[in-house]
């Protein structure tokens, strides 16, 4: 296919991502990890607050999978896929953590895990926001006791944001990714 039937193409098919909901509704400044509504949280956390005024629409993403079951990543692959399209809110996924402004984890933190996400995070330039996402990311979910598991990823780094949910849905990440990128 020639560049020129590719553009006619895509002229043709227009838009295909679902019309953007809302933008979510604030919280009361100051609302800390955890009590947040929709299964995420953490929208008054003075890091979202200082990301969203530094970067003016536009977030970074690190992901970082720190033991999770895989369930997490396919949601996570839905939230930037063409449906949910997290990039249309400014939100992106980037390879290094020193690009990010955002590392977003999933899974619980098992021990060969632990020294690679507190590397990443102190990689991550200020100011940053770490998002636990995933019931296993916030308070070890299913896998708590297990014998390769240090914690969730609060106990090892502190935690701006979460979003609930075993897996959790895509358009709680999307609103999570929102409450950063304030769009
Ligand atoms: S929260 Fe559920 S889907 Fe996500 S890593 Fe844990 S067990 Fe898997």
């Amino acid at each position: 296919m020639s560049l020129a039937d590719l553009a006619r193409l895509i002229g043709r098919t227009g838009r295909i991502a679902e019309p953007a909901p809302p933008r979510p509704a604030a919280s009361p400044a100051g609302v800390g990890p955890d009590e947040g509504v929709d299964g995420s949280s953490g929208e008054g956390s003075p890091a979202v607050a200082a990301v969203r005024r530094e970067l003016h629409g536009s977030a970074q993403v690190r992901h970082v999978d720190a033991g999770s079951c895989n369930g997490c990543e396919i949601e996570l692959a839905a939230a930037f896929g063409p449906v949910y399209d997290a990039e249309r809110y400014g939100a992106r996924l980037v390879a290094s953590p020193r690009h990010a402004d955002v590392v977003l984890v999933t899974g619980v933190v098992t021990r060969n895990m632990a020294e690679p996400l507190r590397l990443t995070v102190a990689a991550t330039p200020q100011p940053r926001v770490v998002m636990a996402v995933g019931d296993c990311a916030r308070d070890c979910g299913m896998f708590r006791g297990a014998y390769g598991v240090v914690g969730a990823v609060g106990d090892l780094v502190p935690v701006d944001l979460s979003v609930a949910g075993c897996p959790p849905a895509p358009a709680d990440i999307v609103v999570a990714l929102r409450r950063v990128t304030g769009r």
